[in-house]
């Protein structure tokens, strides 16, 4: 049955009913198993209110996506963002259960999403804000159940109120609740470098592959949140130059190479890039067509289009956002043949893994090393790495389709050995 006149008909989700599409045809899959895989098997919407540091109640609306369930707890996100709709976190939860089953991880796949711009807020009302989106999808909610983390716009402070609140409702404390953590409330050593690093690992692993040395790589960053601040730490102390950085204000070029402690510096000093001076000022659409080695999306979805794909001048594309690149831009890459493009399920992949590393320290109360987080985390990368290149190569396909013919297929298998209740 078509996806029509459903809520869910926006298009980020469509970006991600195409992809599951083409993955399904080559799969072959059953209609019925093939429609039960797509859609999300729940979706919650919420209103909260929250009284305002001037007195007044405003209302907030809040989602809860959990798109499969089959295959252990739901995983996956929450994003505090003004432009933020229930279709593109129906997506982003689609998106997180493909990568779960990717990577081997015994979850389901979800995302949440609340429509606000959290830097408009207070400390006070973003505390009040997050305590009320957890209290509104405590039934839903679980470490056996389905286990939110951070994504664009939360932090490990607001994973730590939800923890709270969620632990005064079951009156113990409860940290395998959420993922994403202050270390200090069962928050795992490596989590919050974990997405980048693992960004970096994959950058480096396929720039050997095709025998380019660090030393001759230059980067361009688009995103300097966690993810892409991370990524560009560890390819700056690999070797490589980040020549292009940029976030919501702006972007900054530096053929000669921008360094990137000072860049950090100012946004820990300023909260954004705005005023940088270590390079020229230029705008995020420019900065997606600059001459490099590597291109980062590490922002929102749906920036390399068809506009600019054609013009792209990198040789590989890492994708540390979820979903920044259209079905039609995928083609447009596709054809053209002379990018190596790394997937957004597996490319971000090391974020959810030391998630479920942190879930694990949670449940059994005994805690790692930093060492043992990431000698375990890419052993996972390299694994999934393998597995992915050898479905790119069994069906002649994109890096993207394999990648979602292995998510795919695991969660229709475990569907198809489940069967249907009643
Ligand atoms: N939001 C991150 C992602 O998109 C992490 C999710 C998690 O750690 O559960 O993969």
């Amino acid at each position: 049955m078509a996806l029509t006149n459903t809520i869910y008909n926006s298009t980020v989700f469509q970006q991600a009913c195409k992809q599951f599409d083409i993955a399904a045809d080559i799969l072959g899959m059953d209609p019925g198993l093939r429609e039960r895989t797509k859609r999300p098997r729940r979706c919650v919407i919420v209103s909260m209110p929250v009284r305002m540091d001037n007195g007044q109640i405003e209302i907030f609306e809040g989602y809860r996506v959990q798109h499969n369930l089959s295959t252990g707890p739901a995983k996956g996100g929450i994003r505090f963002h003004q432009d933020v709709t229930l279709g593109e976190v129906a997506a982003l939860a689609m998106w997180m259960s493909w990568k779960c089953s990717l990577v081997g991880l015994p979850y389901g796949g979800a995302k949440g999403g609340v429509v606000v711009d959290p830097r408009g807020l207070s400390k006070g009302e973003l505390e009040r804000l997050s305590r009320r989106y957890m209290q509104e999808i405590l039934p839903f909610i679980g470490p056996n159940v389905d286990i939110p983390a951070p994504d664009v716009g939360t932090n490990e402070q607001i994973m730590a109120w939800m923890m709270d609140t969620y632990s005064n409702h079951q009156g113990h404390y409860d940290p395998g609740v959420i993922t994403g953590k202050p270390i200090a409330l069962g928050g795992s050593l490596g989590r919050k470098e974990a997405t980048g690093e693992g960004v970096a690992w994959f950058v480096k692993s396929y720039l050997q592959d095709m025998g380019i040395p660090p030393e001759k790589t230059s980067v361009v960053i688009q995103g300097f949140g966690n993810v892409g601040s991370e990524a560009a730490l560890a390819l700056y102390n690999w070797g490589a130059e980040i020549i292009g950085i940029s976030d919501y204000t702006g972007g900054v070029y530096n053929p000669k190479g921008i360094d990137l402690k000072a860049a950090m510096a100012h946004v820990e000093a300023h909260k954004n890039l705005q005023g940088f001076t270590g390079g020229e000022a230029i705008t995020n659409e420019q900065l997606l067509e600059l001459e490099c080695t590597v291109l980062i999306p590490a922002a929102l979805e749906r920036v390399i289009t068809e506009k600019n794909a054609g013009k792209l001048k990198c040789r590989m594309i890492a994708e540390g956002a979820n979903g920044p690149t259209t079905n039609a831009a995928d083609k447009i890459i596709e054809e053209r043949g002379d990018i190596e493009l790394i997937p957004d399920v597996l490319c971000n992949s090391g974020g959810v893994i030391v998630s479920y590393f942190e879930w694990l320290q949670n449940l059994q109360n005994y805690y790692w090393t930093k060492g043992e987080v990431f000698d375990k985390l890419y052993r996972m990368l390299a694994k999934a790495k393998a597995s992915v290149d050898e479905t790119k190569k069994k069906y002649n396909c994109s890096r993207r389709t394999a990648a979602l013919v292995l998510g795919i297929s695991r969660v229709a298998e475990a569907k198809a050995k489940r069967g249907l209740f009643p």
